[in-house]
């Protein structure tokens, strides 16, 4: 079902025209930037003159996503700061902007401008950041596992009970996407998996998202390794995830979250050795301390995410949970050095 159609060539001929010509950089963590700001409930409401009150009878603090609606101008400054220190493509504020994750706090009716609206304000942070420099820049739009495995069951005493189906799942996405499109994402990004098969489900509404819009968008897909044992949740390796989503064709493949770069670098290494796309990768800022925050310098991190590149593993690096602009500034001048993987798409363009 992918040679329905082909990515529109501008969006794709100009990415892939720069990941051959040097590794790009994606953002770094949104909610390690919102958890500076310290909004409190009020905040997160936009009561107080912003742009959009909402008003429910479910505690609101914690929904990041729906920052994009109550503080338009904080989520778009945050965007641009990544931009501003080297980002080339920059994620939407969306990882939750599901029905199925919004259900935590009741604002399922909120799902489709979150994503559109999320889009546009990653565009228009991009446009100023373009402005000021003239790079091109590019918008993903997030796309969240949710907090449901449509693979196991959450309940150890019933292993054949599901929380979520996988058709669940696949009309979620679907919303998610087609808000996201609406919105005029460059590409979609599935990030952050840690069950196959909730990817699975993302993947085919992508398609049926593009065969209405008439256009298909690149698709980046993210595995999460969760422990040492080198498997995802769902307990697929490396190898496996990929054979489990190359039908997507998706323009990159890679690891993000849950470790940190050293941790990563084996499981990496073995999905660059077996994937036809482009690899991305974007750790945390090493692993959490007792209080759940990152405290790995930018240099730090920096340094790991620099063996990815000498070690020939990359075409795209970035960085997850705990990783600021000061951390996404080192990362682009620790690989400015190197070349890129040459693998993939780029040996068929
Ligand atoms: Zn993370």
């Amino acid at each position: 079902m992918h040679s329905f159609m082909l990515p529109p060539a501008d969006t794709f001929d100009a990415l892939t025209r720069a990941a051959r010509e040097r590794i790009l950089i994606l953002d770094g963590a949104m909610g390690t930037m919102i958890q500076t700001l310290g909004l409190d409930e009020d905040a997160f409401r936009g009561h107080g003159g912003h742009s959009c009150a909402i008003h429910s009878d479910h505690p609101q603090q914690g929904n990041n996503d729906l920052l994009i609606l109550t503080q338009p101008q904080a989520v778009e400054d945050i965007h641009y700061a990544f931009a501003m220190a080297g980002a080339d493509i920059v994620e939407t504020n969306t990882f939750s902007s599901t029905i199925i994750a919004q259900a935590d706090y009741a604002m399922e009716d909120r799902v489709h401008a979150l994503n559109a609206e999320g889009a546009r304000i990653a565009r228009r942070a991009m446009d100023r950041a373009t402005a000021q420099d003239g790079k091109p820049r590019w918008v993903a739009g997030a796309v969240g596992p949710t907090n449901r495995t449509a693979s196991m069951s959450p309940d150890v005493n019933d292993p054949g009970y599901r929380a979520v189906t996988f058709d669940d799942l696949r009309r979620a996405y679907g919303q998610q996407v087609r808000g996201l499109i609406d919105g005029g994402a460059d590409l979609i990004l599935i990030e952050t998996i840690f069950d196959t098969l909730n990817a699975k489900a993302a993947i085919f509404a992508c398609f049926e998202a593009f065969a209405e819009h008439g256009k298909r968008l690149p698709i980046m897909i993210s595995g999460t390794i969760t422990d040492a044992s080198g498997r995802t949740l769902s307990g697929q390796t490396p190898t496996a995830f990929w054979h489990s989503v190359r039908h997507a064709r998706p323009f990159t493949v890679g690891l993000n979250c849950a470790l940190g770069a050293d941790a990563m670098r084996p499981h990496l290494a073995e999905l660059a050795g077996v994937a036809d796309s482009l690899i991305c990768a974007y750790p945390n800022a090493g692993l959490p301390n007792a209080f759940g925050q990152y405290d790995e310098a930018p240099e730090q991190t920096a340094a790991k995410v620099e063996v990815f590149a000498r070690e020939g593993l990359v075409n795209i690096v970035g960085g997850c949970c705990g990783t600021t602009p000061d951390h996404i500034a080192e990362i682009a001048q620790a690989v400015a050095g190197h070349a890129p993987r040459k693998a993939g798409v780029l040996a068929d363009v």
